[in-house]
């Protein structure tokens, strides 16, 4: 009897020291990583493509004759950062006619309010990422309850369908919906022309199980693994030369823009490094499904 009753406390306390484990992981999660406003150097990536976002958060300017697109506005506090890297371009803010996202999470998504305040732009973003986005990040099916994670509720002007094309002067850029990470997980597909040649781009949205997502009896999320499995099928089939994410570090930002100043062919043309990014990205997806699965029985 008394052993039972300390093994009980002590599963227990091992138990409430997971929570609190978990816990503490998702709430660092919530105020993201230093690099996520650091500056880094704006630059050309291919054709009309820039990068302009921050060291560990990924933007991109889509640049044409009638107008710019930006792809994540990040942080509430990141407008200054990706105003300065379009303007070190060359560029204006005040050019920005469209913003997508990568995805309804705060670090791709929260300063679009203001954005769309200074420059008018479009606010496009997937179906099941509207509610989302329209309720601060409220309705997200795992930061409900993390106010850290919420930005400001922003209206949506064009809601997005799996496969929808947004065009602005010659650019067309493809949303592929590519679900898991959240509902309405975009990557954007495009081509890029550069020295002749034509170049099939791909933003990923997003592959990654983030610390403490359910696959398994997730009540606010029941399709997620299915979801995840879908977008994998999805990752495999683009066509991709130039490899590009929502954070840098999907596809060694860092490395290859070194590797860029010092000369020869472009990095960014990656296609084997997305190959076998997506196929990493599946097996720790699929590992960690088994795993928990396995706990669940
Ligand atoms: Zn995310």
């Amino acid at each position: 009897m008394i052993m039972k009753i300390s093994r009980e406390t002590l599963l227990k306390t091992v138990f409430r020291s997971l929570i609190l484990t978990l816990a503490f992981a998702g709430s660092l999660f919530a105020q993201g990583a230093p690099d996520w406003t650091q500056p880094f150097p704006p630059f050309r990536v291919v054709g009309n493509i820039y990068y302009v976002g921050s060291r560990g958060l990924a933007s991109y300017l889509i640049v044409t004759p009638q107008g710019n697109i930006l792809i994540n506005s990040s942080l509430q506090s990141s407008v200054p950062l990706i105003r300065a890297s379009v303007e070190k371009l060359g560029f204006r803010f005040s050019d920005i006619k469209i913003l997508l996202i990568s995805h309804a999470h705060w670090d791709h998504c929260a300063d679009s309010a203001l954005i769309k305040k200074l420059t008018g732009a479009k606010y496009m973003v997937m179906d099941a990422d509207v509610p989302v986005i329209e309720d601060g990040g409220k309705g997200d099916f795992q930061y409900s309850h993390s106010p850290s994670s919420f930005y400001e509720p922003t209206k949506v002007d064009r809601v997005l369908h799996d496969g929808d094309q947004v065009k602005l002067g010659n650019a067309v850029l493809t949303a592929h919906l590519t679900p898991g990470h959240t509902k309405g997980c975009t990557t954007w597909t495009m081509k890029a022309q550069e020295d002749g040649k034509s170049y099939n781009v791909v933003i990923v949205g997003s592959p990654n199980v983030n610390p403490g997502y359910k696959l398994v009896n997730n009540t606010l999320y029941p399709q997620i693994a299915g979801d995840y499995s879908r977008m994998f099928r999805i990752l495999k089939t683009l066509p991709c030369d130039v490899f590009l994410g929502a954070h840098g570090n999907y596809y060694g930002l860092e490395e290859k823009f070194a590797q860029m100043k010092s000369g020869g062919p472009n990095p960014f043309i990656d296609p084997q490094g997305y190959q076998s990014y997506v196929a990493e990205r599946e097996r720790t997806f699929r590992s960690e499904l088994e795993r928990q699965t396995a706990a669940a029985k």
